[in-house]
């Protein structure tokens, strides 16, 4: 089959996911800080994600994930002490919830999750290394700093010119640390950050003294000792491009033989009313805000994979009404389907979709995508089709659902048409929860539903709710 093509951020080209030791993609995301629950936005970039994956290993090349957890920095050390909660029991804590999402949006778990902490050691090893190169100075304070001026090739993923470079950085010096003057250049970045009162017991030992890695190196260490220093792909959302992936390249290139990511995929923003969704701007939702309006994480996951990925999307609740009625489209095409091919389907090609899987495979376009299945569905007359043909077009409409990572609801007619919101929106919330094997959680909420006199009956691809 052939490869998927992929936009990279570096040559600003399209260019095949071939594997570079022709068997698996092995590839980075930069993972979540875990200091709250992840919003819609930073699950774009996760989806979107997702996709790419499934959609290499559709096209039969296995792949290696590898997604870190961020958790130290100064949030995560800021808010465990607002919690009175140590950084481990509060960071484990929205660890656990992360995956919650993750499984309840069908995300499919990375096959190496490290985390910063976790991997102190290999990060001063690294610094050890930059600072005998010539590449990074300890200062007075015992923080130490990568010299910019010795990497030539810094800022050739984000294509900046040395001015705005110069501007970002002198923006987030005076955005985060008033200490920065110790650097020599403003452009240099902390690989350490010297112990301070605020850190409270949150420091480990190093050669400079007591303090903490920087945020930027987490991910040059841990790429380094999962994927090695030539490795095929990286990726994340628009915002880490710079400063975030351009010191992750300066770290590993200046410490190794200056080989690192070969393809670098970047997600563009989820908006609201046109500005990011962000935390600090507070105009974020999560999957729990949203399923308290009765909406699916499945209705959230089509609605963030409903425009191109390198587009920014505009989040509205009407987009996710559109989302349920466009599964459920997909569930009647597969329901009809079903009556004439009732056998389990195989998800192994795309069948008459062919049109569909190629255009996925054309820079993840799956807008295009979904599109081309809709056209096909619309056209498509089971009852007139034999059962070969019921088969191949099942087999192929679930071939290109696994690849977007899709599972269909339950349609209307088989639920109960007079449960009231709040309690289809219960119902959900317990389906989720027991999709993503929180059995506690799903328990309380199946228990709160008997006790309003309803109750649930699930099936493989969903549940109904019947009064008692
Ligand atoms: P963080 O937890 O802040 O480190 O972010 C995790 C991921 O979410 C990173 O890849 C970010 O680039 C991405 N991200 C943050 N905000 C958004 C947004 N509004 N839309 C899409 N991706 C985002
Ligand atoms: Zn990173």
């Amino acid at each position: 089959m052939p490869a998927l093509k992929l936009h990279d951020t570096l040559t600003r080209t399209d260019r095949e996911t071939t594997p570079l030791d022709g068997k698996t993609l092995r590839f980075y995301c930069c993972g979540p800080t875990v200091y709250g629950p992840a919003h819609i936005g930073n699950f774009r970039t996760f989806v979107a994600q997702d996709v790419m994956r499934r959609v290499v290993e559709a096209s039969g090349t296995p792949t290696l994930h590898v997604r870190n957890i961020t958790d130290v920095d100064d949030k995560t050390i800021r808010d465990s002490q607002k919690a009175g909660q140590t950084l481990t029991a509060f960071t484990q804590g929205w660890t656990q919830k992360f995956h919650t999402d993750c499984a309840a949006l069908n995300l499919l778990p990375p096959h190496i999750e490290p985390s910063a902490v976790a991997h102190i050691s290999q990060q001063v090893a690294m610094i050890e290394k930059l600072i005998a190169g010539g590449h990074a100075y300890a200062a007075p304070d015992g923080s130490v700093y990568f010299r910019v001026s010795s990497y030539k090739d810094y800022g050739k993923l984000s294509h900046l010119e040395d001015r705005e470079l110069r501007l970002g950085a002198s923006e987030a010096a005076s955005a985060t640390d008033s200490d920065e003057y110790t650097k020599d250049s403003l452009t240099d970045f902390a690989l350490w950050k010297a112990r301070k009162p605020e850190d409270g017991e949150n420091f480990w030992p190093s050669p400079w003294g007591e303090g903490r890695p920087g945020w930027h190196l987490e991910c040059s260490a841990m790429i380094l000792e999962y994927l090695g220093e030539d490795f095929d792909l990286h990726s994340g959302g628009v915002d880490l491009i710079f400063p975030h992936h351009e010191n992750e390249i300066a770290q590993s290139c200046c410490s190794t033989h200056g080989h690192f990511a070969h393809h670098w995929m970047h997600v563009a923003h989820l908006m609201v009313d046109g500005g990011k969704m962000s935390k600090s701007i507070g105009n974020l939702y999560t999957l729990e805000d949203l399923a308290q309006r009765g909406y699916s994480a499945m209705e959230v996951r089509y609605v963030l994979i409903s425009g191109h990925y390198r587009a920014p999307l505009n989040f509205t609740m009407h987009s996710l009404d559109s989302a349920r009625q466009a599964l459920q489209k997909l569930a009647k095409a597969d329901k009809a389907l079903a009556t004439v091919s009732p056998a389990l389907p195989e998800a192994k090609s795309a069948g008459p979709f062919q049109e569909a899987w190629e255009t996925l495979l054309n820079d993840l376009n799956v807008p295009g995508a979904t599109g081309a299945i809709f056209g096909v569905l619309n056209k498509l007359k089971p009852a007139a089709l034999s059962a070969e043909e019921a088969t191949a077009a099942r087999n192929g409409l679930h071939f290109m659902l696994q690849a977007l990572g899709l599972t269909l609801p339950v349609l209307a007619d088989e639920a109960a048409t007079d449960v009231p919101a709040d309690i289809q929106a219960l119902a959900q919330q317990r389906w989720d929860a027991k999709q993503a094997k929180d059995w506690a959680a799903a328990d309380t909420l199946r228990k709160e539903l008997e006790a309003a006199g309803w109750l649930i009956k699930d099936s493989k691809e969903g549940f109904t709710v019947v009064a008692k």
